[in-house]
């Protein structure tokens, strides 16, 4: 059975960055690229908070970028999806697409979280064309112009609140006839002149060609006041939370009631030693290319000080 020094699973800004310190470090990583090779980021237009690119830099061009660096220093890049794990021993084992089997001293899991999203056709159709389930990645582009928040948490509110700053009115679309938020998001939402908090809606659909013009709403929808009408914005942002891509690690690996990886203080380190967590999937709070880069960083630092310590 194939032994990996340093396994990667995942290939966002985490992965890659795991990547290329294990990389340097002689670790002969070998990283698996999942179903969406680049991770998130692939899907966003233009990312123009990463330090380094003051006029800005598409998604996919960054993240390939990232991935040629990490080439560039040996790692050993593959396609597929691991299926199962078995963390009880050492090495660890993992099942590659439910046949290939593999061993690993240490594995550094960076495999995401993805948005959720409401599950309507349109939400498809308008991908990359005013669609997002990131304020701060897509924000800008809505300088002046009208959009709607789908959600009533923290993020939903958060994000609503950003968006205010630059959009000239804001729609936020709850389904309860209250917000879950914390208090403090709330009344900041509630006080804002620029948005409109609309309870007991829901989005039924999108319309506009090429680009979104409108949404359809119901309002209290199955009751006899029920109200579908439609409502003319030009972006619609999702924020009703992300899932961590950490399902296949359950069983071994400390997870919050949410599903994100637990980790130790700030870093890395998972509840096995020889096990890391790096970017969305350990991450409910920032969420971010840098951040997750960073964690990616840490997660290669620890692997090669453990692997270290056997020597
Ligand atoms: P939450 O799970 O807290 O909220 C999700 C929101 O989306 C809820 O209002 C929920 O409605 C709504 N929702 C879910 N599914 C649907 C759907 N299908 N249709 C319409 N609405 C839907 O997620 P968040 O991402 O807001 O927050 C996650 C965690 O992160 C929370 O613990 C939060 O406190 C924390 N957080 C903290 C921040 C801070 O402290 N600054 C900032 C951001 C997040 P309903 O209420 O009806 O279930």
């Amino acid at each position: 059975m194939e032994r990996i020094k340093c396994l990667i699973i995942g290939s966002g800004p985490a992965g890659y960055t795991a990547g290329i310190y294990a990389a340097r470090a002689n670790l002969k990583p070998v990283l698996y690229e999942g179903n969406q090779p680049g991770g998130q980021l692939t899907t966003t237009s233009t990312v123009e908070n990463f330090p380094g690119y003051p006029n800005g830099i598409n998604g996919y061009d960054m993240m390939n970028d990232m991935r040629a660096q990490a080439e560039k220093f040996g790692v050993d890049m593959r396609h597929g999806l691991i299926t199962s794990v078995d963390f009880s021993h050492r090495p660890f084992s993992l099942t590659i697409d439910g046949t290939t089997q593999i061993e690993a001293d240490t594995v550094i899991i960076a495999t995401g979280a993805a948005a959720k999203y409401l599950g309507l056709d349109d939400e498809k159709k308008y991908s990359g064309r005013g669609v997002s389930a990131c304020a701060t990645c897509d924000g800008f582009f809505y300088r002046k112009k009208t959009v709607a928040v789908v959600g009533g948490g923290d993020t939903a509110c958060e994000e609503a609140s950003y968006l205010s700053t630059l959009a000239a009115k804001v729609y936020l679309v709850v389904r309860k006839p209250f917000l879950r938020a914390s208090d403090i998001m709330q009344k900041r939402v509630l006080e804002n002149p620029k948005i409109e908090v609309l309870f007991e809606h829901n989005t039924l659909g999108l319309f506009g060609e090429p680009k979104i013009q409108g949404m359809h709403v119901v309002e209290k929808a199955g009751s006899p006041q029920e109200r579908r009408y439609d409502i003319a914005i030009d972006g619609f942002f999702l924020a009703i939370g992300h899932k961590p891509m950490s399902d296949v690690f359950k069983e071994y690996i400390n997870t919050d009631a949410e599903g994100y990886i637990i980790t130790e203080g700030s870093g890395p380190c998972t509840n096995i030693p020889g096990i890391y967590a790096a970017g969305d999937v350990a991450d409910p709070r920032y969420r971010q290319a840098i951040t997750a880069a960073a964690s990616g960083c840490k997660a290669a630092i620890e692997a090669e000080k453990y692997l270290a310590s056997f020597e």
